[in-house]
Parts: C-alpha cells; sequence; structure tokens
C-alpha cells in the first residue's frame, strides 16, 4: 500500500516517465531498527524512538540529493497483532519526530501481509513490488539509489535493481553482519550511510554492492 503523503506536505515535483527525463536516486529505508528502535511489533505511537544519528543521517542523505523512501514490513497486520490505523498512529509520531530536526520523508510504503496469515503477496521485502511502486511513483533512478536495512531483506533488493547495498549495525543489524560476512557494506547507523556515499569516487553511485 502507499501511504498519504508525510506529514511534511508532497514530494518535490520530480521529472520522471519518458525516457530522457531526469531521475533522482533515493534511499530506501527500513524502519524498524534502522530509523527507530526495534520494538516487536510496534503498535504505540510512544514507543517510536529515533536511533542515534537517523535524523543526521537522513538530513546528510537529502542534501547529497537523495529521496527518502521507507520500505517497511508490518506482518503485525496480517497477524492480528496491531491495525493499519495503528500503523499510521505510529508512522504520524516518526514524521513529527522527523519534522522537529527538519527531515521531511518523500515517500512511505507499507507491507501489511504475512505468506502464514493470508497468503504471498509481491510486497513484502525481499518482494520488489512496494520499490516498483515507488520507483514508478516518485521518478526513482533505481540503479543510482541505496537500499538501507538491519536484515538482509533490506538491502537485497539492491541486486535486483543494480543499486547499492548497506546494512546498519542497529536493531538486528550487528548479528545480521556477522552472518553475511562481507556481502553488504556494513556502516553503524545512517550518519555512516551518508558519510559512505560521500566517500565514493566519482561516478561510482551507481555500483553494486
Ligand atoms: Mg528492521
Amino acid at each position: 500500500m502507499r501511504l498519504p503523503e508525510a506529514a511534511g506536505g508532497r514530494a518535490a515535483p520530480v521529472e520522471a516517465g519518458a525516457a530522457g527525463q531526469r531521475r533522482r536516486p533515493a534511499v530506501f529505508l527500513d524502519r524498524d531498527g534502522t530509523l527507530i528502535e526495534e520494538r516487536h511489533y510496534l503498535a504505540d505511537p510512544d514507543g517510536v524512538v529515533l536511533l542515534p544519528g537517523a535524523a543526521a543521517g537522513l538530513r546528510a542523505l537529502r542534501e547529497l540529493g537523495y529521496a527518502l523512501v521507507v520500505v517497511t514490513n508490518q506482518s503485525g497486520i496480517a497477524r492480528g497483532l496491531f491495525t493499519e490505523a495503528d500503523f499510521h498512529r505510529v508512522q504520524l509520531r516518526l514524521e513529527a519526530l522527523l519534522a522537529a530536526e527538519g527531515v521531511r520523508l518523500d515517500g512511505v510504503y507499507m507491507c501489511p501481509h504475512h505468506p502464514e496469515h493470508g497468503g504471498p503477496c509481491e510486497c513484502r521485502k525481499p518482494g520488489l513490488g512496494l520499490y516498483r511502486r515507488a520507483i514508478a511513483e516518485l521518478g526513482v533512478d533505481a540503479s543510482a539509489s541505496l537500499f538501507v536495512g538491519d536484515r538482509a531483506t533490506d538491502i537485497e533488493p539492491a541486486r535486483a535493481f543494480g543499486g547499492r547495498g548497506v546494512l546498519v549495525r542497529s536493531g538486528y543489524g550487528a548479528a545480521e553482519a556477522r552472518r553475511l560476512a562481507g556481502a553488504f557494506a556494513v556502516v553503524d547507523d545512517l550518519r555512516g550511510v551518508a558519510a559512505l556515499v560521500r566517500n565514493l569516487p566519482a561516478g561510482d553511485g551507481a555500483t553494486s554492492a
């Protein structure tokens, strides 16, 4: 599903669609354990806590020209643990915290499904459905984009699109980094993602992970 625009208003207009028009890179961000503290099936807005470096990292990535797009699996909805309305309340809290830090998201894409609770779908990460929608709707240059999260499922889509996957050590990331053993770039937090991008050689923005 595509959520209404972030609290800060619509994303800036982007030329997209027809061949030859400019598309912008995006950073596709996992939510739990990447932007905010990992809480098992978060349904309470009071439980939303920005991770260290999240706001600073997002500001830096925006200044570097990246659209900020959250892509999140929320199977707690399919499991009946919370509702879409709960998710929206959490989202509003997240956007308010980010706005207080001068950060506005360009898009939020959420999968409420789980294969064992209602059947398979194309949108649950590492499925590509939500990314494809975001790429089309926001005019994203996927091959120049970053796929960031604390689990392999957040960063594996980079391979399909030719972008760059970056694992953060927050959330489940530290354990995931040991398991993946060098398959992807690993940084501490979103500030580290911005630093990684700044240090890329010129023209290397589309290199696969
Ligand atoms: Mg996560």
